[in-house]
C-alpha cells in the first residue's frame, strides 16, 4: 500500500513540537486571563463573507490565500485565515454588541491560508490572538500590547524581539496621506511591479507591505504617515506611546509598519525578531474600526493582536515536558490486582504511573527504564501479603520498603 502523507503545507506535532505548541498555548492563556481576557472558541469554518466582504479587500490573505468552497448544500464556506472576523461574528450572532463593553476575549487555534509553505510558514498553523473589543481609549492599544509582550516575556524569548510601532492614523490623516502616496507612485509607476500598480489603484498604502524588491527600493523613499497626521490622530498616537512607557513595554518606531488587512486604523505594530529568516514577525496587531459593524453590528472601535503558535514555538529555549511517571512492577499473577489498585491510586493522587501488560520483572524494569520512569513499584508476593512494596528510585538507584499506604506520599 502506498504511504500517505500529510497535504503539504500542514504538518503533525508529535514529542517535542507538540510540548513547543502547548508551552505556547498554556502560557498565553494564562497571562491573558491575569489581563482580563476571556478565551473563546469559534467555528474554524464561516460563512464566506464573515472574511471577504465585498471589493474593497485588497489583502493578500482574502484575495489570494482563502481556503474557500462550496459545501454540499451550495453554500460558500472558508477555512478561517485569521481570527479577528470570527470573533466579531461572534460577537454580534450572540447578542453581545451592545451590552457590556469594552469584551476581551483571548483565543487559540488552527488557521488555514494557501500559501507557500517554507520554514515558519504552513497551510495549517496555529494562532493566539487577544482583542479588546469596543474600546476607543489608546490606553486599550497599549494593554493589549502589553498582554502579548507579556506572554513573550514569560515564554523567555523577548530577548532578539523587537516590538515596532506605528500609527495609520484616522481617516482624514489617511485620505491625505493616501493622496501623496498616489502622487509618489505615480510617478514612478513604470518601477513599480504589476501587483503594486493594481494597489495604486485600490489600495496605495498596500505598496507599504510590498515584498517585491524593486516595489521596496521606491517604498524607501515614499512619503511618511507622519507628515499627514492630523491632531487627533498625533494625539492618539502619543496616548499609546505613553501607555506603553507606562507599562514597561520597550518599543520602536518604524513608520513603514502596515496592517494586511484594509479596516485598521491608528495603532499598527508588530513583534520582529531576526532569529527566524525572512518568517521574521511573531506577533501583529492594530486597531480597527468597522469590522463589527460589517457583520451588522454597531460601530465598535476595537485593538488586537495575533501571534504564530509555531513561530513562538521555534524560538523557545526551554518546555514543558510530561511529567515522569512511576512505574507500578507486580512479580507473578498473583498480585496483579494489589499492582492495579495500586496504580489506581496514585494516578487518583495526582501522580502519572504506568504498568506493563506483560512481561516479567527484568522485561518490566527495562520498560520502566525506557519510558524515562522516575521510580519503580516493585509489587511481590510476600510485601504485598505485608501491605508493603519495594520503592526504588530509578536514579539513584536506592531502594526502601515502604507501606502501600504511604506510596502517593512517598511518591508525590
Ligand atoms: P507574513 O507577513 O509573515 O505573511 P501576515 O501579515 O500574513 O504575516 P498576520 O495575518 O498578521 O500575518 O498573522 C499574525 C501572525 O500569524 C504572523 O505574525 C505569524 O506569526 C503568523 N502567521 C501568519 N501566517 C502564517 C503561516 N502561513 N504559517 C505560520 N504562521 C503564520
Ligand atoms: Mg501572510
Amino acid at each position: 500500500m502506498e504511504k500517505l502523507q500529510p497535504v503539504r503545507g500542514t504538518r503533525d506535532l508529535i514529542g517535542e513540537d507538540f510540548s513547543r505548541y502547548q508551552t505556547v498555548i498554556d502560557t498565553a492563556r494564562r497571562i491573558a486571563a491575569l489581563y482580563g481576557f476571556e478565551e473563546w472558541v469559534t467555528p474554524i469554518f464561516e460563512d464566506t463573507r464573515v472574511f471577504s466582504r465585498g471589493l474593497g479587500d485588497t489583502s493578500d490573505v482574502v484575495s489570494k490565500e482563502m481556503y474557500s468552497f462550496t459545501d454540499r448544500g451550495g453554500d460558500s464556506v472558508t477555512l478561517r485565515p485569521e481570527n479577528t472576523a470570527g470573533v466579531c461574528r461572534a460577537l454580534v450572532s450572540n447578542g453581545l454588541a451592545q451590552a457590556n463593553l469594552p469584551r476581551k476575549v483571548f483565543y487559540a487555534g488552527p488557521m488555514f491560508r494557501y500559501e507557500r509553505p517554507q520554514k515558519g510558514r504552513y497551510r495549517q498553523f496555529h494562532q493566539i490572538g487577544c482583542e479588546i473589543l469596543g474600546a476607543a481609549e489608546p490606553l486599550a492599544d497599549a494593554e493589549a500590547i502589553a498582554a502579548g509582550w507579556n506572554i513573550q516575556q514569560e515564554l523567555g524569548m523577548t530577548e532578539g524581539v523587537m516590538l515596532e510601532l506605528n500609527t495609520l492614523g484616522d481617516a482624514d490623516s489617511r485620505d491625505a496621506y493616501r493622496a501623496a502616496l498616489v502622487a509618489y507612485f505615480s510617478a514612478h509607476e513604470a518601477d513599480l511591479s504589476p501587483d503594486s500598480r493594481t494597489r495604486l489603484e485600490k489600495n496605495p498604502l498596500r505598496i507599504l507591505d510590498s515584498k517585491d524588491e524593486g516595489d521596496r527600493r521606491l517604498v524607501a523613499g515614499a512619503p511618511l504617515i507622519q507628515d499627514h497626521l492630523t491632531m487627533a490622530a498625533r494625539d492618539f498616537y502619543n496616548g499609546v506611546k505613553r501607555g506603553l512607557d507606562d507599562f514597561g513595554v520597550p518599543f520602536r518606531e518604524n513608520p513603514r509598519i502596515v496592517r494586511g488587512l484594509d479596516y485598521y486604523s491608528h495603532t499598527a505594530f508588530e513583534f520582529v525578531t531576526d532569529r527566524l529568516g525572512a518568517q521574521g514577525t511573531v506577533m501583529a496587531g492594530g486597531r480597527y474600526e468597522g469590522l463589527v459593524e460589517e457583520m451588522g453590528g454597531p460601530p465598535t472601535p476595537s485593538v488586537g493582536w495575533a501571534a504564530g503558535v509555531e513561530r513562538l514555538g521555534m524560538l523557545l529555549d526551554a518546555w514543558a515536558k510530561p511529567a515522569a511517571p512511576v512505574a507500578v512492577i507486580p512479580v507473578g499473577d498473583a498480585v496483579q490486582g494489589t499492582a492495579l489498585r495500586v496504580l489506581s491510586d496514585l494516578r487518583r493522587a495526582g501522580i502519572a504511573a504506568e504498568i506493563a501488560y506483560k512481561g516479567n520483572v527484568k522485561r518490566r524494569m527495562e520498560r520502566a527504564n525506557k519510558i524515562g520512569a522516575r521510580a519503580a513499584v516493585i509489587i511481590g508476593e510476600e510485601e504485598a501479603a505485608a501491605g508493603t512494596a519495594q520503592v526504588k528510585d530509578l536514579g539513584t538507584g536506592e531502594q526502601a520498603l515502604v507501606p502501600l499506604a504511604d506510596l502517593a506520599a512517598r511518591l508525590g
